[in-house]
């Protein structure tokens, strides 16, 4: 899933992303709750006519982003208490609220309010936050108010614990959600720890309902997920790279604003589909982002989001033929 925060790719359009592959979007509640505000995307319609995405959409609970970026936090059993970095009017998040704001939004997919603990942490503090994330999942469950519209995935937490992970899977799947995601990696933990998680924790969620690794998608981790059995990734850096002026190609990251590719007139990547690869040079990208024009974000965004979406449709196909382990054997070591 490409993250449109604030219920957009950022440069791509949804024809654009129709063309990349996507199936599915990410959107922001935190970020959409501040501006424009649930109401307004309700009376618009719900979030795919605000947007004009017509495929399926996912909203995350806020959670993260009022425990990774908000300054003045307050975390209580009632919910969480902080100051808006727009305007630094007080806001008051709890699970019913978080529920309440994605009802509005509408997405195919909701989250539960969980509490995300930093990394690193102390084994009780850890301990408290898998405690309260559960009892907050049960207030959202009963705070849902269209479950026969809107699939509500609970969150597994126990930071780098891993019977912590267990003992969360397993109290979060006898309450039988339509899908379970795992949550609180990718928060500065080195990469090894997000496979010894993602190891530990996947084969305690039913196989058959979807499994969603939150805030990971670059190739190794998504290969090496897909492997523990995963199926749905969501991540800015496809985007974010675009922004700097830096493409994914072949598994590789490339500086398009270095000095070697001014003069060098081939295609991006000569075997990518995307209208990047198939209408301009590595020359003319690297004037684009030399010259920090629009059209050299928007151009590599669409290469990068088509590139790690293609790159996952191999490995579907790799699985259905029986070959994944030995042809994607590099990125699984
Ligand atoms: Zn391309």
């Amino acid at each position: 899933m490409p993250v449109g925060t604030s219920a957009t790719v950022k440069t791509l359009s949804p024809a654009q992303l129709e063309a990349a592959g996507s199936q599915m979007v990410l959107a922001n509640t935190y970020h959409l709750h501040l501006q424009p505000g649930e109401d307004i995307v309700k009376r618009a319609g719900g979030l795919h006519r605000f947007m004009n995405w017509k495929g399926p959409m996912l909203t995350d609970s806020g959670g993260f982003q009022v425990f990774s970026l908000s300054q003045l936090r307050k975390i209580a059993e009632e919910g969480v208490t902080f100051r808006s970095p727009r305007d630094g009017r007080i806001i008051h998040l709890t699970p019913e609220r978080s529920i309440a704001i994605q009802n509005a939004l509408g997405a195919d997919v909701i989250m539960a309010f969980d509490e995300c603990p930093p990394y690193p942490a102390e084994r009780s503090a850890v301990e408290a936050a898998v405690d309260r994330t559960y009892r907050w999942l049960k207030r959202c469950i009963d705070a849902h108010a269209q479950p026969d519209k809107q699939a509500l995935f609970g969150i597994v937490q126990g930071g780098v614990f891993l019977d912590l992970r267990r003992e969360a899977a397993q109290s979060l799947v006898s309450l039988d959600l339509p899908g379970y995601a795992i949550g609180g990696v990718s928060v500065g933990e080195p990469a090894e720890l997000i496979h010894e998680i993602v190891d530990a924790t996947a084969p305690y969620l039913p196989a058959d309902k979807p499994r969603y690794l939150m805030g990971v998608g670059t190739y190794r981790e998504m290969a090496k997920a897909i492997a523990a059995g995963i199926d749905l990734f969501d991540c800015v850096i496809p985007t974010r790279l675009g922004r700097h002026g830096a493409a994914l190609v072949q598994g590789e990251r490339w500086n398009l604003k270095n000095a070697r590719f001014r003069e060098d007139f081939t295609s991006l990547d000569s075997t990518c589909p995307c209208y990047c690869c198939q209408h301009f040079t590595r020359a003319y990208l690297n004037h684009l982002v030399r010259s920090k024009e629009v059209l050299g974000i928007t151009l590599l965004s669409l290469h990068n989001v088509t590139e790690l979406i293609r790159f996952t449709q191999r490995i579907r196909e790799s699985i259905l033929s029986d070959r994944f382990t030995t042809e994607f054997a590099n990125w699984l070591s």
